[in-house]
């Protein structure tokens, strides 16, 4: 089983199934026109269900589909039944904006898919037009409790909190995660990418989020899932559920990274704040074998040696501060969040 320069082992992939998405939401992808990856580029799934075998070979025993919109890409199912059949993983999830899931979660439940996680920055129909800019919240609360209906579970909520945006949502996003039986994680606004014009003002920290919701329902920590996931759970003390938060500007959890990204051209990136991803696309159409994939594929990981957020965090708390626009960095919707 790899590990790479840091002694990270290889357990998490994120594979993009496509780089286009119905909404444009000012945090991620806030342009009309993007240079897409043109359709022949794109992965078949065959493909993608090939280098996922060899992956979970590797140590991977979690998959998550995201995108770009994963939704968009015709026929998902039929990646999320391959998926789903591979010996040795033990969760298979999808990210999704919600928007197509109320006409699409029965033919993804029946195709193997478990669990599912929604994003929703606001309840409030206006602002959910502000952020998103394009779709409609009903839509995806229709999908939101579709997937309830279909018996997905846990169903999580991701909500990415800006100051002066949605700052004033925590408490009302709670609400509704605690009434319905949602999980919610709210995610500190990050710099992936260069275009969404991030700045430190905008963040809110983990300690404010966790602040808010505090002085309304008492939490208390649990800890990251597997030592290992993003998000840091709380429970409420009142027994009425989890919350969670992602911190990765104000406490970063490099350490103990284990995630690797396929993006839907067929490129390994090996941090989100990645310049460039790895090739595997040509090796993999010109007939390298299991064992030349596996092994190039070791011999990424092995030389990772990724902690950018760590590095943020220094750079913030020195003199000189830190320069978000600084490095090219692969925007969130190529590479997969
Ligand atoms: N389109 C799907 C969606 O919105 O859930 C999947 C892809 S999206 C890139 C994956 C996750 O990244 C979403 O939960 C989104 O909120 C989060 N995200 C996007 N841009 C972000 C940013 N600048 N900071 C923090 N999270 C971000
Ligand atoms: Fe699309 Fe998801 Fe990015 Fe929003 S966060 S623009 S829904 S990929
Ligand atoms: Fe992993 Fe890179 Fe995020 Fe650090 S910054 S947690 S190495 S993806």
């Amino acid at each position: 089983m790899p590990q790479d320069v840091f002694a990270r082992p290889l357990k998490d992939l994120r594979i993009s199934v496509t780089d286009r998405c119905n909404f444009r939401c000012t945090y991620c992808m806030p342009f009309d026109e993007y240079p897409w990856i043109p359709n022949n580029e794109l992965l078949r799934y065959d493909e993608v269900g090939r280098l996922a075998r060899l992956l979970v070979g590797l140590g991977v025993d979690e998959i998550r589909l995201t995108g770009g919109e994963p939704l968009i890409r015709p026929h998902l199912e039929d990646l999320i039944r391959r998926l789903s059949s591979i010996p040795g993983m033990d969760d298979l999830s999808l990210t999704t904006n919600g928007s197509l899931l109320a006409e699409k979660v029965a033919s993804l439940r029946a195709a193997g898919l478990q669990r599912v996680n929604v994003s929703l920055d606001t309840l409030n129909p206006e602002k959910f037009r502000q952020i998103r800019r394009r779709g409609d919240l009903a839509k995806v609360l229709d999908g939101l409790f579709a997937a309830k209906d279909h018996g997905l579970h846990p169903i999580k909520l991701n909500a990415v909190i800006q100051r002066g945006v949605n700052d004033d949502d925590i408490v009302p996003l709670v609400e509704f995660a605690r009434q319905h039986g949602f999980t919610i994680r709210f995610i500190e606004f990050m710099d992936v990418g260069n275009a969404n014009g991030w700045v430190l003002d905008r963040v809110v920290s983990k300690r404010e989020i966790l602040d808010g919701i505090n002085r309304v329902h008492p939490l208390r920590e649990i800890g990251r899932n597997g030592g290992r996931a993003p998000a840091v759970d709380y429970e409420f003390v009142d027994g009425a559920g989890q919350v969670g938060v992602i911190a990765s500007v104000t406490e970063p959890f490099c350490a103990s990274c284990t995630r690797l990204r396929l993006t839907a051209d067929g490129k390994l990136v090996t941090c989100l704040f990645a310049g460039q991803g790895h090739d595997l696309k040509t090796p993999l159409r010109r007939g390298d074998s299991d064992d030349e994939l596996v092994s190039r594929v070791a011999a990424i990981w092995g030389g990772r040696h990724d902690r950018y957020s760590e590095e943020r965090l220094a750079a913030l708390r020195s003199p000189t501060g830190y320069d978000a626009a600084g490095r090219h960095k692969i925007e969130m919707i190529t590479l997969g969040g």
